[in-house]
């Protein structure tokens, strides 16, 4: 993380400053869910707003849209929540390249912000394609990445922007990779990883990874359901469960009781995937146990995973956990140890 330029060493003085945020929160009968996401930005913003003279943008995606422009998928639904989180006033641009956001930078005063479009309207975005990654530089001096969720994704906003005009990582970004790293490296023992979730294929290679570094995995959810079925040869490290709820759509009771005591005995836990169908009581109690068991500890933990932050918030909990990972698909990338392009593209390197 040490060769990667942060926003600390940039200077930001009447600079066109494009951030990258995550946005892309579940929305539901108009309201906001996941605002944690949202808050992530904050920092950064306060910080670049504190340069006399930067104009700051921000862009992120949501959803799917597929190069379509869908009002389902717009940003705009955000401005409001977002002008209450970050304590300014937003100004929205239709579009997140061109005439217009050009204009509105013209014309945004101190103290605004811009929040561009969804990215995605734009096909360009997840092609990264070449031609779209200029365009949307175009319009700025500097690039500031604080989307640590869309790090191991290489596309437009992440990388192809950063080759165009020089990168830096903004606050949030570099707060979750010093918490990655800290997990991941030399953690204190015992440590104890806690694995659920929906699709074995995405979390095989983050508990090989663990069983190298921890003392202890524990496996629950379909993922330990379809590890046991596939017969998949792991560690003696490995606690798959040994009882189960009806049709295995929770662990049972038996197993959380283990489970229970390895947590209460480590210094640092780290959990993510559900332990079964959590969405459908009562399959949600092991979820539920684990979680509080995790609360409970003196431990060092950090939880990180679209359901499983979900589950945080929805019980309130979000400020009981040591650190809340934003990135769900690029965390487990990133626990697992492989090359993230996003966080590449901000090596220090000579720029044009
Ligand atoms: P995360 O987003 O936190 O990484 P995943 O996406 O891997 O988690 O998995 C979450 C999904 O897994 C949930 O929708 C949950 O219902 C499902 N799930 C977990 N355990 C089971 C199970 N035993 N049977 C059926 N579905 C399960
Ligand atoms: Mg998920």
């Amino acid at each position: 993380m040490d060769d990667i330029q942060k926003v600390q060493e940039g200077v930001f003085l009447n600079k066109k400053v494009l951030v990258r945020a995550d946005f892309n929160v579940a929305i539901v009968n108009g309201k906001v869910k996941e605002k944690f996401k949202l808050e992530a930005c904050k920092k950064t913003v306060d910080f670049l707003s504190a340069q006399d003279g930067a104009k700051i943008a921000l862009i992120s995606h949501l959803g799917r849209p597929e190069g379509k422009v869908l009002k389902e998928f717009s940003l705009e639904q955000l401005k409001g929540e977002l002008e209450t989180i970050l304590g300014r006033k937003i100004v929205f641009v239709a579009d997140c390249i061109g005439g217009e956001v050009k204009k509105a930078l013209a014309a945004l005063n101190s103290g605004e912000i811009l929040l561009l479009e969804n990215v995605r309207f734009h096909e360009g975005d997840e092609k990264n394609d070449s031609e779209f990654s200029a365009k949307l530089a175009e319009n700025f001096d500097v690039f500031v990445n604080d989307a640590f969720s869309v790090c191991h994704r290489n596309q437009a906003s992440v990388t192809g922007v950063a080759k165009c005009i020089n990168g830096f990582a903004g606050l949030w970004l570099q707060e979750e990779l010093k918490n990655l790293n800290c997990v991941i490296h030399e953690p204190e023992y015992p440590a104890t990883a806690i694995i659920g979730g929906a699709k074995i294929e995405t979390k095989l290679p983050l508990i090989q990874r663990f069983e190298k570094m921890y003392t202890n995995i524990l496996v629950g959810g379909r993922v330990a359901n379809e590890a046991i079925d596939q017969k998949t040869v792991l560690s003696p490290k490995v606690i798959l469960p040994f009882d189960f709820a009806d049709d295995r759509l929770d662990i049972g009771e038996k197993t959380i009781l283990r489970f229970k005591e390895i947590i209460a005995n480590s210094k640092v836990i780290i959990w993510n995937g559900p332990m079964g169908k959590f969405e459908q009581p009562p399959y949600d109690r092991g979820t539920r146990e684990i979680l509080d068991a995790i609360i409970e500890s003196d431990a060092f933990t950090l939880i990180g995973g679209g359901e499983s932050v979900q589950v945080l918030e929805e019980r309130g909990l979000m400020d009981k956990i040591s650190f809340v990972s934003t990135g769900g698909g690029a965390m487990l990338e990133y626990l697992s140890g492989n090359v993230m392009p996003g966080i590449e593209a901000l090596r220090v390197k000579e720029k044009k």
